[in-house]
């Protein structure tokens, strides 16, 4: 951290300018937080670069280690000059994951405590489980994985809806030491009753797998009534196998380094990458970032409202809270069933504490009125979160005020699935927030603003957001393909972690993400991120949603389109078009105004709920391009809203 950095996380300089904008911790909450004030802040960051071997060791001796690691480390190479890339932490211990999340507090006597809170999609259907049930739950299907013939470094693919057998799923590998592979379930929001359709989505892709690969065993779990094909020989059910299955199975120890799970990427800027997270970093990294940044104390109730088939469920769902002895929801249903309060209503029933969600739900959840919010008493809650997306400064405020009662501090955590835990956060008892801002970053990680020649800038800057030395929850490669993780990520410029992402870093150190550096626009020499546009154009009363892409344009090289969901009511005429550019020139300046507007029922979004807008640069550059030459849609949410998003694109065009 250099000397202004170490100011600014101090508090110091906070310029009068922004300072209007700036949300302090509450007083209460900073009081008993784990984190109390800046100062204490920048003395632990200092604290994790300078001396990681002791930050990080402490840290990691809070678990069980069956053999005790010689030495924290990191050891690594970042410099694809120097050869090899790898990253290498707590070199020479073992120990599992799901001993520490599980058994560890069984034994410390807190078997009792509520591990697991369960919400269905239908509001009368809930569940308790408390860690001795998880448990013995989880070792039953660990010899049930066993007796098919799993074994330590197997991989084993988990296509689950958000019941919480996945997660004793993921805990009974682990357990094991075999790799889990999550597939996200796939359902689209509207389509969550009729899921037993998607079994057959599953059978076809076993059928198309024994092509390339084959299938010895699959397991079978009967969320619905409905009738589920089964091959003879391969196909078993999972209640019956765990009748079946022995009560007791050992932990087998494994290496720090030992690969605990591999994840797809969200498929946002290409096709999905198949990430390789290990054992002993990822513990320690998702475990602290959840204890820290939601200021988690057990007891409280913890909500994240992602699906286990991305990198928020895994790190916020399963293993962070459960490694934090935290109780957490697990929610099948989607925000708006049956009707837009659900969210408040879970709160109020379940009487939560933390909840964290995307900024897409945010949006739609302001679309649907205030009344739905104000219904519910939502006085248990004590932190707000925000992941996936820049969130607008329009959204994070109807956020704080509306859904938090202008009580509970926001947490905009900037991660990626290949960061495997939070890069950049606010602490929720010490970071003056700044809306639209990640803040600072997180212990361990270090954070710098490159130029389109790999330099480092200094102070306020804008460029490609990179990290500079390993974090203990780091990637540790791409599934079978180390060569794409080297291009991916470290062959642009040598020697760092490159994210894809564009950021500013303003007067006062913070970090503001500015988009994929895919997706940034050239317009006359000045170079755009897309949220900056996008946030103008929502804070207009009638757009509850933007997507912004370049397209080509003769004088100024690139011109700017906008995608514009409006709100309930608003009519899209002329004026609409031009009060729309004034408020987009108002809030950047008369360089970003929007060359095109097209007004458009939805936007792409991934199954995770980022807007995919490679898709929509192609249709703006192209209005008359093939479906089929728009590249991997397989991770669409709703595939159904490219064909009118052209038939919107030829008009405009
Ligand atoms: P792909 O890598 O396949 O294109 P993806 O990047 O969308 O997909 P994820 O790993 O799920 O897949 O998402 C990480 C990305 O999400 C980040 O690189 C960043 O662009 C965005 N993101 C996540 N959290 C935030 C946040 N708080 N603020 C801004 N952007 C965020
Ligand atoms: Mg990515």
């Amino acid at each position: 951290m250099n000397a202004s950095e170490v100011a600014a996380a101090a508090g110091a300089q906070i310029s009068e300018e922004s300072q209007q904008h700036v949300y302090d911790p509450p007083a209460a909450l900073a009081k008993d937080a784990h984190v109390k004030s800046m100062a204490e802040y920048a003395k632990m960051y200092r604290a994790s670069i300078d001396d990681p071997e002791t930050f990080f060791g402490d840290m990691a001796r809070q678990f069980h280690w069956e053999t005790p690691f010689v030495s924290v480390g990191p050891k690594y190479n970042f410099n694809m000059n120097d050869g090899k890339i790898f990253i290498d932490w707590f070199q020479g211990g073992k120990t599992n994951i799901c001993y520490n999340a599980l058994d560890k507090h069984v034994l410390e006597g807190h078997g009792d405590e509520v591990a697991i809170l369960w919400e269905g999609n239908e509001p009368s259907e809930d569940a308790k489980y408390t860690y001795s049930e998880v448990l013995a739950m989880v070792k039953k299907f660990a010899n049930v994985l066993k007796a098919k013939g799993v074994k330590k470094g197997d991989t084993v693919t988990l296509y689950m809806p958000m019941v919480m057998e996945l997660a004793v799923a993921c805990l009974a590998c682990a357990r094991l030491g075999a790799i889990h592979s999550v597939v996200f379930g796939g359902f689209s929001p509207e389509a969550i009753r009729g899921r037993m359709h998607d079994a057959k989505a599953l059978d076809a892709a076993l059928e198309l797998g024994a092509g390339d690969f084959s299938v010895s065993s699959v397991i079978v779990f009967k969320r619905l009534d409905g009738s589920c094909p089964m091959v003879d020989g391969r196909d078993t059910w999972w209640n019956d196998e765990m009748s079946k299955a022995d009560s007791e199975c050992d932990c087998e120890w494994v290496d720090s380094e030992h690969p605990l799970f591999m994840l797809y990427t969200s498929g946002s800027t290409g096709k999905p990458k198949g990430i390789v997270h290990s054992t002993a970093g990822y513990m320690i990294g998702s475990h602290a970032t959840f204890k820290y940044t939601f200021d988690y104390k057990p007891g409280e109730i913890y909500w994240c409202t992602a699906d286990i088939g991305w990198i928020t469920g895994h790190s916020y769902i399963v293993y962070g809270p459960l490694l934090a002895r935290a109780t957490t929801v697990m929610f099948e249903g989607v925000p708006t069933y049956p009707d837009a309060g659900r969210c408040w209503a879970i709160v109020e029933k379940h009487k939560v504490n933390q909840f964290y969600t995307a900024p897409t739900a945010v949006r739609a959840l302001m679309k649907s009125g205030d009344a739905y919010v104000e219904k519910y008493d939502k006085s248990s809650l004590r932190i707000l979160g925000s992941v996936g997306e820049p969130i607008n400064p329009e959204a994070w405020r109807w956020y704080y005020t509306v859904v938090g009662e202008s009580r509970c501090p926001i947490v905009d955590t900037y991660w990626q699935t290949e960061t495997g835990s939070f890069m950049i956060t606010p602490l929720p008892g010490a970071t003056p927030l700044k809306p639209g801002s990640a803040t600072l970053p997180f212990f361990g990680v270090q954070p710098v603003v490159l130029d389109d020649k790999g330099n480092e800038l200094e102070g306020e800057a804008s460029g490609f957001l990179a990290i500079k030395k390993p974090w203990p929850s780091a990637s540790r490669s791409c599934y079978g393909d180390h060569d794409r993780f080297e291009s991916v990520y470290y062959s642009m410029f040598k020697g760092y972690y490159v994210s894809g992402d564009g950021c500013r870093r303003d007067a006062d150190g913070y970090f503001w993400i500015t988009g994929r550096v895919d997706d940034v626009i050239n317009v006359s020499g000045h170079r755009m991120g897309t949220a900056e546009v996008e946030s103008a154009l929502v804070l207009h009363p009638s757009c509850s949603e933007a997507a912004v892409v370049g397209m080509p344009h003769e004088i100024k090289g690139a011109g700017i389109y906008c995608y514009v969901v409006l709100k309930d009511g608003a009519e899209a005429d002329d004026d609409l078009v031009k009060s729309l550019k004034a408020i987009v020139r108002k809030e950047i300046g008369p360089i970003a105004t929007p060359d095109a507007i097209q007004f458009t029922e939805g936007l792409p979004k991934t199954r995770s709920g980022k807007i995919m807008r490679r898709i929509l640069r192609k249709l703006a550059e192209n209005p008359g391009i093939e479906l089929s030459e728009l590249g991997d849609t397989s991770t669409l949410a709703d595939p159904g809203v490219v064909a009118s998003l052209k038939e919107g694109a030829m008009k405009v065009a």
